[in-house]
Formats: C-alpha cells, structure tokens, sequence
C-alpha cells in the first residue's frame, strides 16, 4: 500500500490485548493494567496498527463495500512484524526455531488453525461477506498456509448487541461490553473434534475493549482448545 510505511511505527503493547503500553511498563510486567485486574481467555494478541488515521477509513471500507481491500491490508500484518510474530508464536509452541521470518509464517501452516471472528447471519445477509474471514484469507495465503483457515462451521456467532462498531462502542462501559457478548458465540458439537486440543489463532479487523474476541476464545476453550492468541489489523488506544 502506497505511503503505508509512514503510517506504521513500531509499538509497546500488552502482551494478552495488545493496547498500547509506556515502554516501562511492557518492561516491567507486559501486560496493561486491565488485563491485570481481569484476565482475558486470549494468551496473546499482536495488533499491526493503532486504530486511527488513516486505517480507519480504510478499515470502515473494508467491512461495508469494498471487500477487495482484504488483500492490501491483511499485508499489513507483515509489513509491520505482528503476523510475523503471530507465527512465530505457532512455531515456538510447536518446539520449532524459525530462522527468519518466512520460516516463522510457514511454521504457521504446522500448528495453528486460524479462525477468523464469525459474523452474525443477521450482518452477512446486510454485507454478503464476512471481511474478517477475508482478511483470514488473505493473511493464510500470504503465510503458505491456505490449509489452515478453519471453516466457518466451527464458531458460530449466535448473539450480536446493535451497536458493534468501535465507535459506538465507546458508549458502553468495558464492563458492559464483556457482559453482553458473553454467550455471543457457540462451537457447535459437531465441530469440537476439530478444536479439541489445538492452537487456534483468532482473526478480526479490530480489537475494542476486546470483549469480542475474548467471547470468542471463551467459546473455544469450553469446547477444549488448547491454547487461544488473536491477530488483529487494529488496536484502539485504549479500552
Ligand atoms: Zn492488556
């Protein structure tokens, strides 16, 4: 993407939800201080960009009309080292020593199922695609890894609150977030044998107060995954 690496700076962040943290304080415990007090079911997150000028835009046009930009932007992942870490991540937990970093991505195709953040069928009737799988897509082809993009059978997205777009989202509390996407997502019985015991890394274009993917990786843990890490396009300042 033209110009893109003016726009893209290295960045301190939580190890589990990627907000962006003082250098001291990645230093000093690597994780924000909300995940701190609580938790989140994700072992690690790597986000590419601060959500802002000018990935927004671009992001917002992914999701609504122009599906064709997953190529581009899932390019992002490399061009910053978040995927490149991302499959870093998969080699290590497969006891493996990635020289470089295409050994790291194709380490990828070994471990991990990469499962991107589903849709509600009420919103793939509105859009017609679900532009996280796109960008899932994209990423798994630009990895050596087009095997590995788990089917869409196996995390359904049950329940989805009106007001999902990170600006509205704003409006309601952390707190408040997690609550109403609790029980947003199912792995069906029929899809559990493929879970069971993997590294799975979720996918989504970008990560709010993260109660999204949190929900997500609940979901997968209860059907017996081993281990759950997120990817994400975009991180917002904070949550
Ligand atoms: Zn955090």
């Amino acid at each position: 993407m033209p110009c893109e690496s003016q726009f893209l700076r290295p960045t301190m962040r939580c190890r589990a939800c990627a907000a962006p943290v003082l250098p001291e304080a990645a230093a000093a415990q690597a994780l924000c201080a909300p995940c701190l007090r609580e938790p989140l079911p994700l072992s690690r997150t790597w986000a590419a960009v601060d959500y802002g000028f000018p990935w927004r835009n671009l992001l917002l046009r992914l999701k609504h009309q122009e599906p064709g930009l997953a190529t581009a932007l899932a390019g992002l992942w490399k061009n910053s080292g978040a995927g490149t870490q991302a499959g870093a991540w998969a080699a290590a937990q497969a006891d493996t020593q990635p020289s470089d970093a295409t050994a790291a991505q194709q380490a990828l195709s070994n471990v991990a199922w990469v499962l991107p953040v589903p849709a509600s069928a009420a919103r793939m009737q509105i859009r017609g695609y679900n532009h996280s799988r796109l960008l899932a897509q994209a990423w798994c082809v630009q990895s050596n890894s087009p095997g590995r993009l788990a089917r869409s059978a196996w995390l359904l997205r049950v329940d989805e609150p009106a007001t999902p777009q990170p600006a509205t989202q704003q409006g309601a509390s952390r707190a408040q977030r997690f609550r109403q996407l609790r029980n947003a997502f199912v792995v069906p019985p029929q899809a559990r044998s493929a879970v069971q015991g993997q590294r799975i890394l979720l996918i989504d274009d970008v990560m709010t107060t993260g109660a999204t993917l949190s929900a997500a990786a609940s979901a997968l843990r209860q059907a017996g995954a081993a281990d759950v890490c997120a990817l994400v396009l975009a991180r917002t300042a904070s949550s």
